[in-house]
């Protein structure tokens, strides 16, 4: 997904490519590891061009998610988060939530498709999308808690 892609689906949804629009895909773009809140996505774009309230910055949001732009994402702490929807990507890859540092991680593959083919045949349900989350301990946190309990374990015997 560019700049390009972005004034195209514009356009033939009948929307203009206004500069306020660029700019907040262009930010959504350039921090699309972060998973961006409104807010935080609000606080980089009117640094670029201050007449950007927060209104604009959720009706745009709106509008995108609207137009398979973005994905709205619920990390179950209190707020929405919006990435690009990827290129070729027919439905939402999913997210591994670290209970601990609360990093996120992308699963980058659908890996869905069987289970979808076996929906759709039993419950005759066609399927558009499908939100996913795992929710654990990540490599680093896992490896800091090995080391500790070393550490106690160690302690214990002596
Ligand atoms: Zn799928
Ligand atoms: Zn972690
Ligand atoms: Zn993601």
């Amino acid at each position: 997904m560019d700049l390009n892609n972005l004034k195209t689906i514009l356009t033939e949804n009948g929307y203009k490519v206004t500069k306020q629009r660029e700019v907040i895909f262009q930010a959504l773009l350039e921090n699309n590891e972060s998973h961006l809140s409104p807010e935080e996505l609000h606080e980089i774009v009117s640094k670029i061009d201050k007449d950007i309230g927060i209104a604009t910055v959720y009706r745009t949001l709106l509008l995108f998610e609207e137009l398979n732009i973005v994905y709205k994402l619920d990390f179950d702490d209190n707020r929405y988060r919006y990435e690009l929807a990827s290129e070729g990507e027919k439905h939402q890859h999913h997210h591994l939530i670290c209970t601990n540092c609360s990093k996120v991680e992308e699963v980058k593959y659908d890996l869905l498709e069987n289970i979808e083919e076996d929906i759709e045949k039993t419950y005759k349900f066609k399927i558009q999308n499908h939100v996913l989350k795992f929710f654990g301990l990540c490599s680093e946190c896992q490896s800091k808690e090995i080391e500790q309990g070393d550490l106690n374990g160690t302690k214990k015997t002596k």
